[in-house]
């Protein structure tokens, strides 16, 4: 049978369940033929007591047998529970032989063979019951004695009837099953997609960095979680610089390549705890948390100081620089006043000659180059 199928029909605790149910069937069977005798008038038939324990002792080393090879071997063999199910039937059928209707108990090895879903052992169960009731047929005459013609036929057609049934049953189950697993790998590219889409959604393709939404998204979770939780906040925004030149020189694609490698190099000098993004065009923009506004002028000033000495073959093997506007978060001032106090900053940097950061002191309006 398909493993997947296995797994979605949780075979283990199945099998377990049907050695479950064989041990119980052990204590029925002779308890019932125990009383049936006595119900017949014959409590004191000689070796009654004897054939019993016999058969009970028969059942259980059978049963042990599988019970073992699943604890120890992990054998979970459909074939193995059919062939117990077949040895149960014929040592009831053995000890009641008197009983006219009591080969009609081969239907649940039948049956127990629907569990494998697969309609060879159905058929191959049906056979080995035919077989089987044919030999106690005819080593039992007592069997012989009690059944008639009819009987006989209309055994067959139990075990003819049962068959057709649990081929059925089986057919439904493989359809059921297979749809149950359409439907889990359905739902389950739909969860990847679900993922990819929203990874997409908020990163930014060319620099692999977040993108401008998510940075807002980002900064206003951030903001409200300093007014409740006083947590340091730092924003930087960070322009290269003349970057138009760089494309109107060397064309669009040496200016991607030099935004990419910028992108890393920003990504490589911040902390796990910040948070870069791609503002737009040649801008971007870090979150600073958990730092003083010291350290954060620190770092931004090693993704200055690294820029303005990397150099880029494409562009003849110059180097790019960045201009830095870094602004530290005051309680009660709101998001806008964070990113236009940071833009403040740049713009100064700009003005003043470039390649520079800028920080606005926390009184607002005394920017301080570096
Ligand atoms: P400044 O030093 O004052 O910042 O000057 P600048 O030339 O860097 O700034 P400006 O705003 O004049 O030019 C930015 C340029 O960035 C213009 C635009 O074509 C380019 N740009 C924006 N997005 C991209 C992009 O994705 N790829 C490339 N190659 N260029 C881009
Ligand atoms: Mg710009
Ligand atoms: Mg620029």
């Amino acid at each position: 049978m398909n493993h997947l199928l296995l797994e979605l029909a949780n075979m283990r605790q199945t099998y377990r369940k049907m050695l479950n149910l064989y041990w119980i069937t052990i204590v029925l069977t002779v308890a019932l033929e125990y009383c049936i005798h006595q119900m017949e008038g014959k409590p004191g038939e000689a070796g009654l007591l004897g054939t019993l324990l016999l058969q009970a002792v028969g059942l259980a080393a059978i049963t042990g047998i599988t019970e073992m090879l699943y604890r120890y071997r992990k054998v979970q063999s459909d074939d193995l529970m059919i062939i117990t199910g077949i040895l149960y039937a014929s040592s009831i059928i053995y000890v009641n032989p008197t009983i006219g209707i009591v080969p009609a108990i081969y239907i649940f090895p039948i049956l127990t063979s629907v569990l494998s879903f697969n309609k060879k052992r159905i058929l191959a169960a049906f056979s080995l019951t035919l077989v089987c009731f044919a030999v106690m047929y005819a080593v039992t005459p007592e069997l012989r004695a009690s059944m008639q013609p009819i009987h006989v036929i209309g055994t067959l057609f139990l075990y003819v009837g049962t068959t057709i049934i649990s081929l059925n049953i089986s057919v439904s189950g493989i359809e059921l099953l297979n749809n149950l697993r359409i439907a889990t790998e359905a739902k389950q590219e739909l969860l990847v997609k679900n993922v990819i889409m929203d990874k997409l959604s908020k990163m930014d393709a060319l620099t692999d960095l977040y993108n401008h939404k998510t940075f807002h998204e980002y900064l206003e979770k951030l903001v409200e979680q300093h007014e409740r939780n006083h947590l340091a906040l730092q924003l930087a925004i960070l322009d290269i610089d003349n970057f138009k030149k760089i494309n109107d020189t060397y064309g669009h694609w040496v200016g991607d390549i030099v935004l990419q490698r910028v992108a890393n190099i920003i990504k490589e000098t911040v902390t796990p705890n910040d948070f870069v993004v791609r503002y737009g065009g040649e801008e971007f923009a870090v979150i600073f948390t958990e730092k003083t506004i010291e350290q954060a002028l620190r770092i931004t000033e090693q993704i200055r100081q690294k820029l303005s000495v990397t150099i880029h073959p494409e562009l003849d093997s110059q180097a790019v620089t960045i201009s830095i506007g870094l602004h530290e978060y005051v309680r009660g001032e709101g998001k806008e006043a964070l990113f236009k106090g940071a833009d403040a900053s740049l713009y100064s940097a700009k003005r003043t000659g470039k390649n520079k950061t800028v920080v606005q002191s926390r009184r607002g309006n005394d920017p301080k180059g570096v």
